[in-house]
């Protein structure tokens, strides 16, 4: 089988170690391997890129674990709006929704925009009617609210109050999940959902629906997904600036990377990271915040999955 390779993130707002019992962070590898297992499914059946990521970011979009669809993050009223993209790097088409309100999985949307129309980007309730008319699955508010993202607001909140928002945790604040995957044929893709991150103002959009910023794929060069504050992403242009550093500066994949996240976000003191992989199949996860729950499977099939600085590898992918 020609190279193929597969990497994942759930966001770098990943609580510290101490603060979940041993068998809760066993089940959010066990997600994030559950989502491996999905995008590694399609990818070793020669399936395409951009249906390995959709396949691998619907799992965690599923999963109560990570801030996107099914235990998304709440804005300043108590809202979920969900920011969702995909991008194809053989034909530069990507999609987008943001600030939806109550499709299932804001990735699958993000793909039928790409794929029904002259838009790269629906937002607000014309995504959500695009969504339900394109016989996707929508759900009420309640659906996406999880106890956890229900106490992260009232933990901003408080913060507000007593102007400490600054010392929020990591995991009070945001997350978000992503994938990007090399196919059988050499193609590279990448998408990424949000709720954003929790207390966010009514109508924010992130950098998750932004194509060049939280998302990007370009076959030859690399696909990006990222994680952390998105406005200083959208500023960066994060995925487009790494993919220019390695096309125009032949830097590897880690080095374009490693200098984005690692220096040029450093002066913004914001907690940030993604996952890439390289037109080669290499792939790169840094971040700079306590732990990123990640995961990939390499060009050799070796599975692994990562919460904080250990990282486990798997024998096989979970039944
Ligand atoms: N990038 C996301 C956003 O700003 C949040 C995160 O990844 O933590 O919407």
């Amino acid at each position: 089988m020609a190279k193929v390779a597969l990497a994942i993130h759930g966001g770098c707002g990943v609580m510290a170690q101490l603060d979940l019992s041993d068998a809760e962070w066993t089940a959010a590898r066990e997600d994030l391997a559950r989502s491996l297992k999905a995008g590694w499914t399609v990818l070793s059946a020669g399936g395409s890129a951009l249906d390995a990521v959709e396949a691998a970011v619907v799992v965690m979009e599923d999963s109560p674990h990570f801030n996107a669809g099914h235990g998304a993050a709440l804005n300043e009223n108590g809202v979920h709006e969900l920011d969702a993209s995909i991008m194809d790097g053989t034909t530069l088409a990507a999609g987008a929704v943001s600030a939806a309100r109550s499709i299932r999985n804001p990735v699958k949307a993000a793909r039928a925009v790409m794929e029904k129309g002259d838009a790269v980007l629906l937002t607000g309730g014309a995504a959500d009617q695009f969504a339900e008319k394109t016989g996707l699955a929508v759900e009420p508010q309640a659906y996406f609210t999880t106890e956890r993202r229900v106490k992260a607001l009232a933990a901003m909140k408080a913060h507000e109050a007593s102007g400490t928002a600054a010392a929020a945790k990591e995991s009070e604040k945001h997350g978000t999940v992503g994938a990007v995957a090399l196919d059988a044929s050499g193609h590279l893709a990448a998408a990424t959902s949000t709720g954003g991150y929790n207390n966010k103002p009514d109508g924010r959009v992130g950098d998750s629906p932004i194509i060049g910023a939280g998302t990007y794929a370009r076959d030859g060069v690399c696909a990006v997904s990222g994680t952390g504050k998105g406005e200083f992403f959208i500023r960066h242009v994060v995925g487009h600036e790494i993919a220019s550093r390695m096309a125009y500066l032949n830097e590897s994949l880690e080095a374009a990377s490693d200098k984005v996240i690692h220096q040029d976000l450093k002066p913004h003191q914001i907690g940030a990271g993604l996952v890439a992989v390289a037109a080669d199949g290499s792939i790169a996860a840094p971040y700079n915040t306590d732990g990123m729950f990640r995961g990939w499977v390499t060009t050799e099939g070796e599975i692994f999955v990562a919460t904080h600085d250990q990282v486990f590898q798997l024998e096989t992918f979970p039944a």
